[in-house]
């Protein structure tokens, strides 16, 4: 392209922000053919029923605008799903939105609720499309840390409530840490929402991935935090199509018209057929409720496969996420660490630093287990010599 002699000054919207740190790692793996366990994407496919119920909707001419909030039939799916795993109930017609996956149902929560000098709280190690969205929309972002154990320090998120917090955003279960939410921890949150007048942005895109037992505290369960709540959930998790981009909103009916005020200015509608597909899919659960045993396994693959090596591996409740810590192994900086893994060792990993604002180093890598067992068992051979 020519380039003119001057341009008018553009003064970035967002100067910190680079590209992410998932493209930057999945590249890194690509360039020196490493195993890439750094972005969070399965490296199998979805479910064939899947991709015909799709293909039969584009087929039968599902291929123009679907109504601005999603396709009824997928709207419908959504809340009765919603109601047999947490026993609410959403109206599909007023209280549910198919977005363009979770990324863009966060981004349109935070443009429909926060205006310029309002504080939304967030949790560090926050995930990275959080902060952006609040900065793009006049807000400030408060960061609160974890606490060592990677669990939400209640104390600490009160007494960053100020006059002008307009909202929550929590995460569970929680990329990167693995850590999940319990009944406690949403009765604190519910005790400090009630108490300031705040909203609450609830990201549950790894709801069905919970381990051993342990139920998913979804918001939605909690009807005071359910009335002030925008849930967010992404069928690109949960079925294996990271690449669909299909998602949804579930908030109340007042919270919904706002959302949707925004939204059919940001996409308008989400893509026809891969909703009908969605929809149709959806009438059997199986897929869904066998993902933590599914998960489960693969977790404890990769764990045992690292017993015997000197990372330091942390508890992982959920999510399809490791953390490791190589402090035994290196010191050097997460980024560092993560580039050499994955030019010198043939892993890649995402470094925990890049979920926060400020600089942290704790020598801890995420690892995402969301690989056939081939792929897994070809990463630990490298990492179990470490
Ligand atoms: N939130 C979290 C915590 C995620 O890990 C991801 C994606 N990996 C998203 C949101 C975005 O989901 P989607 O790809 O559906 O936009
Ligand atoms: N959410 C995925 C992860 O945490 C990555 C999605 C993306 O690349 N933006 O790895």
């Amino acid at each position: 392209m020519n380039h003119p002699q001057s341009l008018p000054a553009l003064e970035s919207k967002l100067p910190r922000v680079g590209t992410t740190i998932f493209t930057v790692m999945s590249a890194l793996a690509v360039e020196h053919g490493a195993v890439n366990l750094g972005q969070g994407f399965p490296d199998f496919d979805c479910d064939p029923r899947l991709v015909d119920a799709v293909t039969g909707a584009m087929r039968s001419g599902c291929n123009q605008y679907p109504p601005m909030a999603g396709v009824v039939a997928l709207r419908e799916a959504i809340a009765a799903k919603i109601e047999a795993c947490t026993g609410s109930r959403y109206d599909p017609n007023t209280e549910i939105t198919v977005t363009a996956g979770a990324t863009q149902a966060i981004f349109t929560a935070v443009m429909a609720l926060v205006r310029p000098g309002d504080e939304v709280i967030v949790i560090e190690p926050v995930y990275d499309s959080y902060v952006p969205a609040i900065e793009l929309a006049g807000g400030t972002a408060v960061a609160v840390a974890m606490d060592a154990h990677f669990r939400v320090p209640w104390d600490a998120v009160r007494a960053a409530v100020t006059p002008r917090t307009r909202a929550i955003m929590i995460n569970s279960p929680h990329n990167p840490s693995g850590t999940i939410l319990r009944e406690a921890d949403l009765r604190e949150l519910e005790a400090i929402v009630a108490a300031h007048e705040l909203f609450v942005i609830s990201d549950e895109v790894y709801e069905h991935m919970v381990f051993d037992g342990e139920t998913h505290e979804s918001v939605s369960r909690h009807p005071l935090l359910a009335a002030r709540a925008f849930v967010v959930s992404s069928f690109g998790k949960t079925f294996h199509v990271t690449g669909w981009k299909v998602g949804y909103c579930a908030a109340p009916a007042a919270l919904t018209a706002e959302f949707r005020k925004v939204h059919q200015f940001n996409v308008f509608t989400v893509n026809t057929p891969m909703q009908h597909g969605l929809a149709s899919y959806l009438s059997d659960p199986a897929p869904w409720l066998g993902l933590p045993a599914f998960y489960q396994l693969k977790r404890d693959l990769f764990r045992t496969g690292l017993a015997g090596s000197r990372f330091r591996l942390l508890p992982a409740e959920g999510t399809y996420f490791q953390l490791a810590d190589y402090g035994a192994i290196s010191d050097r900086s997460e980024f560092e660490f993560a580039k050499w893994l994955t030019a010198e060792v043939g892993v890649a990993a995402i470094p925990l630093s890049a979920f926060y604002q400020r600089p942290v180093e704790n020598r801890i890598v995420r690892f995402c287990f969301a690989k056939t067992d081939d792929t897994l068992q070809r990463a630990l051979e490298r990492l179990a010599t470490l």
